[in-house]
C-alpha cells in the first residue's frame, strides 16, 4: 500500500524530540519520563484512548507490583507506583487480591484511560489518537529519519530525533528490518478474550472455591454442554460493585495452532472465536456458579488480548535462567517477582519466585545496531519463558519510564543508544529526579 504513496506529496506535521509509538503502559510511562527530562513528546496511538492490552484488551489488573511467597510486600515502585496511586485516588482499583503466592490489583478500564490522559496533558505531551504508525525511513547511517503515519484525515510524516517503539508488536523495529522473533521456535502464548460480568451477587460469589470452578468447567466441557477449552481460569471482582473480570477463554485454531497477533486473518478468527467462547463461559457461570444467577455478560475487551507476538533481538536477551535464578544485575532498570505465567496451547504453567526477584537490564530494550530508537514493554528481548514473567504491567511501566529517560539522555548528550548502558540511564534518572522502579 505505501508504495502507491508519493512521499513528496505527504505533509510533515511534527518534528518532536521523541515520537512514541503506542499508548500502553510502556508508551505512557516513556512519554512522561521524556517530558520530565525536557523533551517535546509526540505519542501516537491507533485507538482513541491509552491503555493497550490493559484497557483495549481488558487485561484489567496490575500484576508485578508485589513480592511472592510468605511475606508479600510491594516491591516495585517508581512510575508504576505513581500510576497505581493515581488509580487509588480515582477509586479505580480494589485492594490487592491474591494470585497464587503473590498479589495483584484489579482496576477499572475507564480510570486507567483517564489517569493516562491527565498525566499526558499535565506534561504537555502531544497525543494523536486514531493514528497508526505504518513505517519508518532510515538515513544511510541507519538512523530513523522519518515516520509515515496514517491519521483519520490522511497520511503524514513525522521527523523525530528519537523514536520509542512501545507498540507491543515491535512495529517500528520490524519495519526497519531489525531482527525479531516469535516465542520459542514460533510457538507463542495463547490469546484470551477478556470479558466482564455485571450484576454479580458478590456476597454469594466470594465464598466460592476457585478450584471447584475449575473442576466444574472441566466436567461441563467433557460433558459437551458448553465449549470451555480452558480449565484454569481467573475471576476478579472489579472496583464497581457487582462487576467481575473474567480471564477464562483460550483461543487456538481447531488444529491447535495459536493465532498470531500481527496477522489480520488470524486476529479476525481470534476475535470471533473469543466472543463465542466468552458467551459460552458466561452461560456456564450463570447456570452453575453461586452469585451469577442474575448476572449478564457486560462486555468483552475491544480487542482480543495478545500475550505475545514479536520480540526484538536485543543487545541483551533476558534468559530463563535470569528469571529462575533470580539474577540481579547492577545496571538493571526494572525488577520483577512476577511468576513465569505461561499460557501454552496445551496447558498453563506457573513458576513462582518465592521471596525473591530478578532484574531486567536496559540492554533488553536496545535492538542490535540501534541508533536513535529503542523499544519498551512486552516486545523486549527475552526468552519465551522469561517473557511470560517480564511482560506484565508493572514491569512495562518500569521499562517505559527508563526508555523515556534514555531517549532524553541520547538526544541531549547526542549519544547513539548503543553507547548508553543501564548505569548511565539510572544515573541520568537520578540527576533528572526520576524515580527508578526501586525507589519509593
Ligand atoms: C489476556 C491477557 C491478560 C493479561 N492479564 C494481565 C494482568 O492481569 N495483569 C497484568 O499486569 N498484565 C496482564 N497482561 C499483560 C499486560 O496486559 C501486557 O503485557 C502489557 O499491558 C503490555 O504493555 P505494553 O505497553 O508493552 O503493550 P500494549 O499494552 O500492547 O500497548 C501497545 C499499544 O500500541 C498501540 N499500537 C500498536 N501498534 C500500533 C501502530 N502501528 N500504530 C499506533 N499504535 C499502535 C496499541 O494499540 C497499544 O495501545 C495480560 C495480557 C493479556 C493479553
Amino acid at each position: 500500500m505505501t508504495q502507491d504513496i508519493h512521499l513528496a506529496d505527504i505533509p510533515v506535521r511534527y518534528q518532536p524530540d521523541v515520537c512514541i509509538i503506542g499508548g500502553g503502559a510502556a508508551g505512557v510511562s516513556a512519554a512522561i519520563a521524556a517530558a520530565r527530562c525536557g523533551l517535546s513528546v509526540l505519542l501516537v496511538e491507533r485507538y482513541g484512548f491509552c491503555g493497550g492490552a490493559s484497557v483495549a484488551g481488558l487485561s484489567g489488573t496490575i500484576c508485578g507490583l508485589f513480592s511472592s511467597g510468605t511475606n508479600r510486600q510491594q516491591l516495585v515502585f517508581g512510575f508504576a507506583d505513581e500510576f497505581y496511586q493515581a488509580l487509588i485516588h480515582r477509586n479505580g482499583v480494589t485492594d490487592p487480591v491474591p494470585f497464587g503466592k503473590t498479589l495483584l490489583v484489579p482496576h477499572d478500564a475507564f480510570s486507567w484511560k483517564c489517569v493516562a490522559d491527565d498525566l499526558l496533558l499535565q506534561h504537555h505531551c502531544q497525543v494523536l489518537y486514531h493514528t497508526q504508525f505504518l513505517r519508518a525511513f532510515l538515513t544511510e547511517e541507519g538512523r530513523v529519519s522519518s515516520l509515515l503515519l496514517k491519521a483519520m484525515d490522511g497520511f503524514f510524516l513525522v521527523y523525530p530525533r528519537f523514536v520509542i517503539d512501545a507498540s507491543g508488536d515491535a512495529e517500528l523495529v520490524h519495519s526497519i528490518g531489525c531482527a525479531t522473533y516469535y516465542g520459542k521456535k514460533g510457538s507463542i502464548q495463547t490469546p484470551t478474550m477478556m470479558f466482564k460480568m455485571g450484576n454479580v451477587n458478590m456476597a454469594a460469589f466470594t465464598g466460592v472455591d476457585p478450584d471447584s470452578i475449575n473442576r466444574m468447567i472441566a466436567e461441563s466441557h467433557q460433558a459437551g454442554k458448553y465449549k470451555l477449552p480452558r480449565h484454569h481460569v481467573y475471576l476478579f471482582p472489579l472496583p464497581h460493585s457487582g462487576e467481575v473480570l473474567c480471564n477464562m477463554t483460550k483461543i487456538t485454531f481447531p488444529d491447535g495452532r495459536v493465532p498470531i497477533g500481527t496477522n489480520s486473518a488470524d486476529m479476525s478468527f481470534a476475535e470471533m472465536e473469543g466472543r463465542r467462547q466468552a458467551e459460552s463461559y458466561a452461560r456456564f457461570l450463570i447456570e452453575h456458579i453461586d452469585g451469577f444467577e442474575n448476572a449478564y455478560l457486560n462486555d468483552t475487551g475491544c480487542q482480543v488480548g495478545i500475550r505475545q507476538s514479536r520480540s526484538i533481538e536485543g543487545v541483551y536477551k533476558l534468559s530463563n535462567e535470569d528469571v529462575l535464578l533470580a539474577r540481579k544485575q547492577g545496571d538493571a532498570i526494572a525488577l520483577s517477582a512476577w511468576p513465569i505465567e505461561l499460557h501454552g496451547a496445551e496447558r498453563l504453567e506457573i513458576h513462582y519466585l518465592d521471596n525473591d526477584y530478578y532484574t531486567i537490564p536496559f540492554e533488553t530494550l536496545v535492538p542490535i545496531g540501534a541508533t536513535n530508537y529503542l523499544v519498551a514493554g512486552r516486545c523486549l528481548s527475552a526468552e519465551h519463558e522469561a517473557l511470560a514473567s517480564a511482560r506484565v504491567t508493572a514491569q512495562c511501566f518500569g521499562m517505559g519510564y527508563a526508555a523515556g529517560a534514555a531517549a532524553a539522555l541520547s538526544v541531549k548528550e547526542q549519544l547513539p543508544v548503543m553507547n548508553i548502558n543501564g548505569f548511565a540511564v539510572n544515573q541520568w534518572m537520578k540527576s533528572n529526579k526520576l524515580k527508578t522502579a526501586y525507589e519509593q
